[in-house]
């Protein structure tokens, strides 16, 4: 199938104006997965054209801890997307037609005057909301990734943009990005995909190896304790944060306890309980609005290693945070 590559601002507009409506956009900064690849169903159920984006913003990226070089899987990305469009050709829905994968040079016309953290440059700024959990000690992620939406909102144009509700924080920031812009676009959330054993699917997995992917799952497992307590009528927050740290920390106490070989340390970042549409801290659930526990924890690197011991990329050397959520009531999709 015929899947264009843009990797221009001119080209990419160029193209745009040729796709037949509604088009929609699916921003990705690359190595696609099976959650990429169910934003793309959702376009497909829902608009004609489709434009995935891989970028991985230099804006976002610079400080976070484990992502300073976000590697090229361009080859795979493109194989897979091309296997999803005659996937969707064949079951006759929405057109996968292009993949925009813009250089720095396109995304930043004034690189000698754009650098975030000081202030300089051109930047979208939410406040408070980009400055709370995954931007409390990374406190320009969200200014990049707001930033680098809006730009390819305005080269795209697409009339829905597709975001993945594993990063809740990240799509209700660009909800908001839209509704105060006057961005004549509809943000669509998809559903986190997860593995079997239920951790998000996510690009950051491959830095796991296996050891470290065992034990990654507490976040998950966290969570859920958490979400079992509300569904039995535990409404308070104390309660239901009580009930994830004590996971993590049994967790962290059978792995203190193992050889340094064998063991896996993590830290908790946060648990938090929070308004769906605020994210103003919660006491006590409403069980009519509902409320969002999500958490987030760094898997420390390993201290020792076996010899033939299967490992991640980068060897299990890097700090990898992992975020998660879940939904404690009734919350719609349309937050
Ligand atoms: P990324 O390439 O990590 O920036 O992700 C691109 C988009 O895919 C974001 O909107 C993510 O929230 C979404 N996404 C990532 N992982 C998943 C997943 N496991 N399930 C659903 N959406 C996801």
């Amino acid at each position: 199938m015929d899947l264009q590559i843009l990797r221009t601002v001119p080209s990419m507009r160029q193209f745009r104006s040729t796709l037949p409506g509604p088009v929609s956009l699916i921003p990705t900064m690359g190595m696609l997965h099976s959650g990429h690849m169910s934003l793309v169903k959702l376009a497909a159920h829902q608009t004609s054209s489709i434009i995935v984006s891989i970028y991985a913003n230099p804006a976002q990226l610079r400080t976070s801890e484990d992502h300073t070089a976000y590697p090229s899987t361009l080859e795979e990305d493109v194989a897979l997307l091309q296997d999803l469009g005659q996937e969707l050709l064949n079951e006759g829905l929405g057109r996968l037609c292009g993949i925009f994968v813009p250089t720095n040079e396109a995304m930043y016309p004034y690189p000698q005057y754009t650098d975030i953290a000081n202030g300089v440059g051109c930047f979208v700024t939410i406040a408070p909301l980009a400055a709370l959990l995954e931007g409390a000690d990374q406190p320009t992620h969200f200014i990049g990734v707001a930033t680098v939406c809006l730009k390819l909102f305005n080269v795209v144009q697409p009339h829905k943009a597709y975001f993945g509700e594993k990063d809740y924080q990240q799509a209700l920031l660009i909800r908001r990005l839209v509704d105060d812009l006057l961005l004549d676009i509809d943000v669509v959330v998809g559903d986190t995909i997860r593995e079997e054993d239920g951790l998000p699917i996510s690009s950051r997995n491959v830095y796991l190896g296996k050891r470290r992917r065992r034990v990654a799952v507490v976040l998950h497992r966290a969570l859920s304790a958490a979400e079992d307590l509300y569904r039995k009528g535990t409404s308070t927050k104390q309660d239901l944060i009580s009930a994830s740290v004590s996971v993590a920390e049994e967790e962290q106490r059978l792995q203190e306890n193992m050889k340094i070989c064998d063991r896996v340390r993590f830290e908790v970042v946060y648990f938090q309980i929070f308004h769906h549409e605020t994210m103003k801290e919660l006491e006590k659930v409403d069980p009519v609005i509902g409320a969002v526990l999500s958490g987030a924890i760094r898997m420390m690197p390993l201290e020792s290693i076996a010899v033939g011991e299967p490992l991640g990329w980068r060897e299990d050397t890097d700090v990898i945070r992992l975020i998660d959520n879940v939904r404690l009531g009734p919350i719609g999709h349309q937050y």
